[in-house]
């Protein structure tokens, strides 16, 4: 099906496509569009929020998301292509990061898969791939703002034969060069990673090392994230 040029053609449209996640701020379709496989965005209208103030949150985070995508995609990392926007429905077009998997799941899969051996030196060369990546983003000044091993696809690679590390879901993401921000950024995937994953400590310690390795910048965001990780303790430990 066409999506026209016109606002009654999309939910026509997303009716026809399958729903696979209903989030509490946007839903998420799988279709085709154009021939290609997609995926759809779609930010509904939060009606506890007054109509004026949820418009513009709704349209600035579409901005953001779309604006951070392109900033990594023409830094030369992966994210999804962006196929079309419409700004009237809030809806965000995407490439359909096909036969994927999320890290989230290669990670606990490898974990199960290898009781006898030790799982983090068969994960090495991944954590290290996504401390370089991440270092990457931040260089340019994309903070994620939802990193998790679940915003994080391995695709099989078409020509090298090695696995490509794609990064999913800019919705919170923003421009920012603070090392605060990066730092908080690396906080909110490190709590993520070792509360998903047990037994991970050296491995995140291994995806940092990358990070601090790959980034002329990263001296500032770690120590930032030391000083969040302090202010953390100290939060749990007063109650
Ligand atoms: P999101 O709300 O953006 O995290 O998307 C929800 C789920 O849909 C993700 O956890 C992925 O499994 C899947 N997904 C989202 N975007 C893509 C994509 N571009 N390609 C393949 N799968 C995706």
């Amino acid at each position: 099906m066409a999506v026209e040029g016109n606002s009654v053609a999309l939910p026509q449209f997303l009716k026809k496509i399958e729903l696979i996640k209903q989030g509490a701020e946007a839903r998420v379709y799988r279709g085709s569009f154009l021939g290609k496989p997609t995926i759809v965005k779609e930010r509904f209208p939060k009606l506890y929020r007054h109509p004026l103030l949820d418009e513009k949150l709704t349209h600035r985070r579409t901005v953001q998301e779309v604006r951070s995508i392109l900033r990594c995609r023409k830094a030369g990392i992966s994210a999804p292509v962006v196929y079309f926007v419409d700004y009237t429905s809030h809806c965000i077009f995407l490439e359909d990061i096909v036969g994927s998997i999320t890290v989230r799941d290669h990670i606990a899969f490898t974990q199960l898969s290898s009781a006898q051996k030790i799982p983090e030196e068969r994960l090495d060369q991944l954590a290290k791939k996504m401390g370089q990546i991440l270092a990457k983003m931040h260089d340019e000044d994309v903070v994620h703002g939802d990193l998790t091993t679940s915003n994080m696809l391995l695709k099989a690679g078409t020509e090298s034969g090695e696995t490509e590390l794609v990064l999913i879901d800019f919705g919170l993401s923003y421009i920012s060069a603070l090392p605060e921000d990066k730092g908080v950024d690396m906080y909110v995937l490190e709590k993520a990673f070792l509360s998903t994953h047990p037994n991970t400590e050296a491995l995140f310690e291994k995806l940092l090392k990358a990070y601090a390795a790959s980034s002329k910048k990263s001296h500032a965001v770690i120590k930032k994230l030391d000083e969040v990780r302090l202010r953390g303790r100290k939060r749990s430990m007063v109650g």
